[in-house]
């Protein structure tokens, strides 16, 4: 019987780790999840999460707090440059999750990686407007 091989746990990305955050330059910080492992900036504490990584999160629950208050945003950041993904160098493209149309997110169409804000990964866990749909629909069904 042949010896299973231990490549399978290491980190088999062909990309470089990431150590710099697409926003803001800062400097990112490894940080692990429930087994996942995802990069945090330490200057603006957006996350980075590798493909599948984000959903792998979301599925979670209950949540560890892992992410920090929604700050302000400046006009440059939600409308500013594309941000270059801190992975493999593409571009990254601004989406919404379907889980909240409301949170815009910054996806690479390289490496499938996903960047979110500080903030947004809150707001993904425990969308507000699910919860008032689930209100508005009591009001109106009792
Ligand atoms: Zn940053
Ligand atoms: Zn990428």
């Amino acid at each position: 019987m042949p010896e299973e091989p231990m490549a399978e746990e290491l980190d088999e990305s062909p990309y470089p780790n990431v150590t710099v955050c697409p926003r803001c330059g800062g400097q990112m910080e490894e940080l692990a999840v429930e087994g996942v492992a995802l990069e945090r900036c330490r200057s603006c504490r957006g996350l980075w999460f590798d493909a599948g990584e984000l959903e792998k999160v979301l599925a979670l629950s209950p949540q560890p707090a892992i992410d920090e208050k929604r700050r302000a945003r400046s006009p440059m950041e939600e409308s500013g440059p594309k941000l270059q993904c801190p992975r493999c160098g593409g571009q990254l493209i601004k989406m919404h999750h379907l889980r909240n149309p409301q949170v815009t997110l910054d996806g690479c169409m390289v490496c499938y990686g996903t960047w979110l804000d500080a903030g947004d990964l809150a707001e993904l866990q425990s969308p507000r407007w699910l919860d008032r749909a689930r209100d508005l629909l009591q009001g109106i069904f009792g």
